[in-house]
C-alpha cells in the first residue's frame, strides 16, 4: 500500500528534482518518513521526503535527527549498517522544505489596519 497519493508524491519528487533528499545525490526510488511510523510519523507530506534505498536502508527505523546524528560521530546506523556513501551531506533541504511550509508570521501593517481609529469624517465642524 502507497503512503501517499500519486500527486503527493509527483510534488515530493518535483521538489526535489527527483535526487535523494538525505544524500543529494543519487535518484530518489521511495518516499520516506522524517518522523518514523514506530515513533509515530505520520503519512502527510510534511512528513515524507524522496530518497535512495542505501540511505532509506541506513536511515531505518530512525528519525533524521537520531540518524544524522550517528552518521556525524560514525557509529552504526540501523538497517544495513554503515552508511553506503563517504559523500554524505547535512540533509538541509528537509529543513528548508519544513521552514517553508511553516506558517507566516502576521504582517504588522495588516494587524494595525484592523486597530486603526476610524476616520472622524466632519469632525472638525462645528
Ligand atoms: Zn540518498
Amino acid at each position: 500500500m502507497s503512503v501517499s497519493s500519486p500527486a503527493t508524491r509527483r510534488y515530493l519528487f518535483d521538489l526535489y528534482g527527483g535526487t535523494c533528499a538525505y544524500c543529494l545525490t543519487r535518484p530518489a526510488d521511495h518516499l520516506d518518513h522524517l518522523v518514523p511510523r514506530a515513533a509515530g510519523g505520520t503519512n502527510s507530506r510534511f512528513n515524507l521526503v524522496p530518497a535512495c534505498t542505501p540511505c532509506g536502508q541506513s536511515k531505518g527505523a530512525l528519525s533524521v535527527t537520531e540518524w544524522v546524528a550517528r552518521l556525524a560521530a560514525g557509529t552504526p546506523t540501523t538497517g544495513t549498517g554503515a552508511p553506503p556513501a563517504p559523500t554524505y551531506q547535512v540533509p538541509m533541504r528537509p529543513v528548508a522544505h519544513l521552514a517553508a511550509c511553516a506558517p507566516a508570521p502576521a504582517h504588522p501593517a495588516a494587524h494595525d489596519s484592523t486597530h486603526a481609529a476610524p476616520a472622524r469624517i466632519g469632525s472638525d465642524l462645528p
